[in-house]
């Protein structure tokens, strides 16, 4: 199975990877509209996005392996990551129990950042339920 290509709309335009100003490209993964930098390989996911993909371990799984190819992605330049949606500047946040695994987060909108590989580490570290504290209001 692979993921399906999402057309962007004029009403929500692609978004740009926080790390290379280019356009992302949206797959729809588990019912959830994902932006995937070409370049890179990172993962953008608004907000919501990352609750609903974890809210199922098997959707968390199936999109780290459609999506998350670290293989053949160049590595992120060190420049700090900006929101595509707002410009605020992301946050690095860190399971401390986990330490290898960390994402960047919009504290403005809520989004998520997930440099390549993030999302499988993640799925191979029973991330869910650390993601489900961390987004717990
Ligand atoms: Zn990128
Ligand atoms: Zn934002």
């Amino acid at each position: 199975m692979s993921p399906k290509p999402v057309e962007t709309s004029r009403e929500d335009p692609a978004v740009t990877c926080p790390r290379h100003d280019r356009p992302m490209r949206r797959f729809m993964v588990a019912g959830i509209e994902v932006d995937r930098c070409g370049i890179c390989g990172g993962i953008w996911l608004d907000a919501g996005e990352l609750e609903s993909l974890v809210a199922s371990d098997r959707d968390a799984r199936d999109a780290a392996r459609m999506l998350d190819r670290a293989d053949g992605a160049i590595e992120p330049d060190d420049r700090d990551p900006v929101c595509p949606r707002d410009g605020a500047p992301l946050i690095a946040k860190r399971d401390p129990r986990k330490p290898n695994v960390e994402c960047d987060a919009c504290e403005t909108c809520g989004g998520v950042f997930l440099d390549a590989g993030e999302l499988s580490r993640m799925t191979e570290n029973g991330f869910a339920d650390w993601f489900r504290r961390l987004f717990a209001r």
